[in-house]
């Protein structure tokens, strides 16, 4: 059955991965622009301060009056932060530099853990899907995006120390399920950047397929120049260039999410005895 522990109505997938440069704001951005282009009702958090998200979409940053920052220091609520994009269904919460602040701001809240938790769960307009874009880090957003969310996908590129970046994120899953979030699923693993000239990629994908199993999206996205120019031109790559190989590759992966969210397929964790 597709019966979801904790189920919102709201689908809140997480991305992240604690290295910098695998895909994570590329997937959030463009994941999220495919989900809308099949009709879903979609808001992208942009919970890095670097807001590279934020420009991938098209919000400039004078244009950033309410963000993330003001969400997770109970500035503003979801519904006064969110920004319409050029992308009929797809809102956006921005984010700024103030963002790298909160950690510090936070620091003597007992609840700063669950701070977007809390803020999402007073949402008063229903999204199909909640995507968070996470810094590269495994700091206290990425903690506060695992806390939110219902599920975990990991942007992973194909290079030679993949999987011990896996290994390492997968503890730091572990460790939110015991002590944040105990239902929170690997809802999976995104193979980026992949180069089929390369005999490394291929290598990886085979390494990791063995290792997380049915856990790893069937698509993979290739490594694309069309997809890299896009955010200089603000626009999701399936604005940009619709029929590039990144953008047919985004639109099955957002089929796959829609399939693998229906038939509720993959394995939910046990929940951690307390
Ligand atoms: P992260 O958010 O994990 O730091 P990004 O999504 O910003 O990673 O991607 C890092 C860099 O790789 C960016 O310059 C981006 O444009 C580029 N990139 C990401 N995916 C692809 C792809 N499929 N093909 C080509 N370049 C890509
Ligand atoms: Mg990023």
């Amino acid at each position: 059955s597709g019966t979801r522990l904790g189920r919102t109505g709201n689908r809140i997938l997480a991305l992240a991965n604690q290295k910098g440069g695998v895909g994570k704001t590329t997937t959030s951005i463009n994941l999220a622009t495919a989900l809308a282009a099949i009709g879903r009702h979609v808001l992208l958090v942009d919970l890095d301060p670097q807001g590279n998200a934020s420009t991938g979409v098209g919000i400039a940053k004078q244009a950033r009056r309410l963000t993330s920052y003001d969400l997770m220091i109970g500035r503003a609520t979801v519904t006064e932060a969110l920004q319409p994009t050029a992308v009929p269904g797809l809102a956006i919460i921005p984010a700024t530099v103030d963002l790298s602040g909160v950690e510090v701001e936070l620091v003597d809240d007992a609840s700063r853990a669950y701070k977007l938790k809390e803020a999402l769960r007073r949402l008063d307009e229903p999204f199909d899907h909640i995507l968070i874009d996470c810094p590269p880090s495994l700091g206290l957003l990425t903690i506060n995006a695992l806390a939110a969310a219902e599920a975990v996908l990991v942007p992973l590129q194909c290079e030679f120390f993949a999987l011990e970046g896996l290994s390492q994120l997968l503890r730091t899953v572990e460790q939110v399920r015991k002590h944040y979030n105990p239902t929170l699923s690997i809802d999976g693993v995104v193979l980026t950047m992949y180069d089929r000239r390369n005999n490394l990629s291929e290598q990886v994908e085979t390494d990791v397929r063995a290792f997380m199993g049915r856990q790893v999206y069937e698509t993979v996205i290739p490594r694309n120049v069309r997809v890299s120019e896009a955010p200089s031109h603000g626009k999701p790559v399936l604005i940009y260039d619709l029929k590039c190989p990144g953008s047919v590759a985004y639109l099955a992966l957002a089929r796959e999410v829609l399939r693998r969210d229906g038939g509720g397929s993959l394995a939910r964790p046990e929940p951690t005895a307390a």
